[in-house]
Parts: C-alpha cells; structure tokens; sequence
C-alpha cells in the first residue's frame, strides 16, 4: 500500500551506517500521525536505544532576531572542524498554527545546510507543544544513532517550549542583546532560571560596551537567584555571532558544565530524571489522546462533564468513571 510502514531492520541498519534518506525517512516515520506509523517508529527507536544517549545535548533559545541561526551555522561550523558531526532540531509550538516553523529553516544557516556532516531539520508541526516536543525528543535520539554527536535544539520562548527543551538537552543555553532598557530580558520568565549559561550575541562594533554593561546586569541579577546545581554557576558571557569572536569560548563552558556535571553525578541523573519524566508525557497524551479520540468514550465523557457541570455528578466520582474507562 502507499505509504506502508517501511521494514524496520533494513531502515534501523541504513540509519545506522549514517545513511542521510534513511535519517530522514526514520524523522518523518516519528512524526507521522497514522497508528501503523506510529508502531513503527515505536519499534524503530526502541531497536536503535542502544545506540543512542552519546551526544552533547544542547537547547538554545532566544526572541526572534536574536541571531539564533546566525550563532547556530556558526557553532555548527566550528563544531565540524573539531570532527564533530552537528544535528539541528527545532521546537516550535507556533508552526502548528502557521502551517510552517522558521525555526530549524536551512535557509537560516547557509554554510552549515550544505555540509555533509551536518543535518538540520525543522520543528514538526503536531499541535500541542507536547506532540512537537514528543517527537523532536524522539528525532534526536535518530540523529544520535545516525552517528551525530552533537545535537542542537533551537526554540524560541513561546510559552512552555524553553521548558521542554530544557527538559531533553544537557545544557541550556539562553541568547540576549546588548541593552535594552532596564528590565532584563528574561528574567521575569523564569528563563533565566533553567539557562546553563547566559551569552550577550552582537558584541561587535558599536555594541562591545552596551554588551559588556549587559552582561555585568545579568551577573548581578544572577546572583540574587539560587543556582540549579551547587557545582555549576551559570556564566554569562558575550560573543559576535557574525564575527565568529566567543564562539570557541562559548563552546569550552558546555564541555566546561559537561566535565563538573560527570564528575558530580548530576549528568547522570538528569538523563535519568528526563527519560522518567518523559514515559509519564507519552503515557499522559496517549491517555487523553484515548479521551479524545475513541468515539465510544468520547460520548461518555460528554455526558459526565454534562452531569458535573450541572451538579449532578460530583467531579471525583465523574474522573473514578473516567479512569475505569481508561483501564
Ligand atoms: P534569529 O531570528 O534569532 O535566528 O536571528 P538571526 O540569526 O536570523 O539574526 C537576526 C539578525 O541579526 C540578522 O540580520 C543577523 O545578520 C544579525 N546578527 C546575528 N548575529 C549578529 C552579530 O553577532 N552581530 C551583529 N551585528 N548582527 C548579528
């Protein structure tokens, strides 16, 4: 039939011998909505998890016009002349509404798109942000077997996106502009609270002293803040995108935060928290997925929120209904 579930073997092996059409078959198999589909790259993940997990998981995120794309083919570039080999995912709630995502657009980073130890993929378009987190987690555990040891997750702050991205990378890097005016970008988000490291893009030319005045406010207001971890304190640095200046720098605090976090413990434990965290969100979607979709249910559970809304059903007894449904 058309668009019949491929042979997992032969793909999970072509992926694995770095097969470029195999990776993006295998991306495009995970965000697929049809149930076979769905099987299928279920059975594929899971045959490739050993081979998965050995990448240097870094998110980034900052507003539109940051120079995300232009820090990114940057980075990647650097990357690849240290032999290493660079994925690029996106997550991107807002695409699912737009029908496209900038995010992750090779036209954004024109020497790395056309590298072949480069792989750039734009954020799935899926609904929620959980569908678009759901399957760039699952994308980059395919780049990791496709032999990619460096996977960039690239957002922006739309809601909950710098969350979920936090939540499936190592590192955390959050990008920001000299200046400014006097509230510091971020900082009422919370942002500022997840990020690994802080750095000041577009510290060139005129900006140098605005970034380096910047870059001292975020230090202060670090301060104020109690660090995630007692053995990491998020620097914040500046760096020019354009010129290629920092990117180096920037790159020696990740590997930097990577060695203390090995030798705490807390590596390990993060992945661990994160793989645990990430069953119980697929398990959730698929449950109110089962809500939403299964007719017969779906009935029902229109008749009970009737029932609660008018009093006549109390809300603990409507959700015990529910969850025997369910079982
Ligand atoms: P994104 O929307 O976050 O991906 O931002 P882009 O990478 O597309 O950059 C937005 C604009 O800022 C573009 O016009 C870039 O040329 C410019 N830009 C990016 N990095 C730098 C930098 O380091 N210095 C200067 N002066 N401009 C930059």
């Amino acid at each position: 039939p058309k668009n019949a579930a491929p042979d997992i073997a032969t793909l999970a092996h072509d992926l694995h011998a770095g097969s470029r059409a195999a990776l993006a078959r295998a991306i495009t198999l995970v965000e697929s909505r049809r149930a076979d589909h769905q099987a299928a790259a279920r059975e594929l993940v899971q045959a490739l998890l050993p081979q998965t997990g050995k990448a240097i998981r870094v998110g980034i995120t900052g507003s539109p016009g940051v120079g995300k794309s232009t820090t990114i083919d940057a980075l990647g570039m650097y990357l690849i002349e240290q032999d290493h080999k660079v994925a690029v995912l996106a997550v991107d709630p807002s695409s699912a509404r737009t029908g496209g995502s900038i995010l992750g657009d090779k036209t954004r980073m024109a020497r790395l798109s056309h590298h072949e130890h480069a792989f750039i993929r734009p954020s799935p378009s899926s609904g929620t942000l959980g569908g678009v987190a759901a399957k760039t987690r699952e994308a980059m555990l395919l780049c990791e077997a496709a032999g990619f040891d460096v996977v960039l997750v690239e957002t922006v702050g739309i809601g909950q996106s710098e969350t979920a991205v936090c939540d499936m990378t190592d590192f955390f890097l959050a990008l920001m502009l000299p200046g400014g005016g006097d509230e510091l970008q971020g900082i009422k988000k919370g942002l500022v609270e997840l990020a690994d490291m802080i750095a000041i893009n577009k510290a060139d030319g005129d900006n140098v002293k605005r970034a380096n005045i910047t870059a001292a406010d975020y230090r202060g207001a670090l301060h104020l803040l109690s660090p995630r971890s007692e053995h990491w304190h998020p620097p914040v640095v500046t760096y020019s995108a354009m010129a290629g200046a920092g990117i180096a720098e920037l790159w020696q605090k990740v590997l930097d935060h990577r060695k203390a976090m090995i030798a705490s413990g807390e590596f390990a434990a993060r992945r661990r928290d994160q793989q645990v965290k990430w069953m119980w969100t697929m398990l959730e979607q698929r449950l109110m997925a089962r809500l939403r979709t299964d007719p017969s249910i779906r009935a029902k559970v229109r008749k009970l929120e009737t029932d609660v809304a008018e009093g006549r059903v109390a809300p603990a007894l409507a959700a015990e209904r529910l969850a025997e449904m369910l079982a």
